[in-house]
């Protein structure tokens, strides 16, 4: 459970250095994959929701196959998306970082993972193909066999993406969210007002909305 309150929420989300990202047409760079094989890899199921002008990914709290009651977010008709927060090392500027892609990136993973054991060991080249901002930019990915070497997730700066790319909250925060449109720890440096004069919402029963699978690559 990652908690953070309203001046550490300027930790999240908005500080970019955190991300792995290329941001035009033909840029590379080399990364390291940090995990040793496909076991490592996962996914995880988020609700995009707004907190003031930040957008924050908060874990969905069912699996596909429970109801929807599990979760305050799908019960009311939040969309869902699948997604990987890939931990990579940077090779060129010496830091562990967090790759945001669409599930469908865990296809391309499996197959690097099977010819790659472990797959932290080799260096990857990663290229952008497409214009900043341009919704069909694909990566490719040219593994450097040649550099391969021992290295292990563990000789590489520890990063996770919980508590930096997405949140984990409780039932409660989300029902509190629902009411209110802030987490209750972002909601203690503000007036309470707001609390106070909030009513009981009723929450409508409807089936989940997946949304598209927005990322390309
Ligand atoms: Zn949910």
């Amino acid at each position: 459970m990652s908690r953070f309150n309203y001046e550490q929420s300027e930790f999240y989300g908005a500080q970019k250095n955190n991300y792995f990202n290329l941001k035009d047409d033909g840029d590379t760079a080399v990364i390291r994959f940090l995990y040793n094989d496909i076991n490592d890899v996962e996914g995880v199921a988020v609700h995009e929701v707004q907190v003031g002008d930040k957008t924050l990914d908060v874990e969905c709290l069912r699996a596909y196959n429970e109801p929807v009651e599990k979760c305050p977010f799908c019960n009311a008709g939040k969309a869902v998306s699948a997604k990987m927060y890939i931990p990579i090392y940077d090779e060129t500027s010496k830091e562990s970082k967090i790759w945001k892609r669409g599930k469908t990136f865990f296809g391309r993973l499996a197959k690097l993972c099977e010819r790659y054991r472990p797959l932290v060991g080799v260096p990857v080249e990663v290229v952008r193909n497409g214009k900043a901002g341009e919704k069909t930019t694909t990566y490719e990915l040219l593994p450097q066999g040649e550099n391969k070497d021992n290295k292990q997730v563990i000789d590489f700066p520890e990063i996770k993406a919980e508590g930096i790319a997405y949140q984990v909250k409780s039932k409660e925060d989300m029902e509190y969210y629902l009411r209110n449109g802030v987490f209750s720890e972002d909601n203690q440096v503000q007036t309470r007002q707001n609390t106070q004069t909030s009513r009981e919402v009723p929450i409508r029963r409807r089936t989940p909305n997946y949304g598209s699978e927005e990322d390309s690559f």
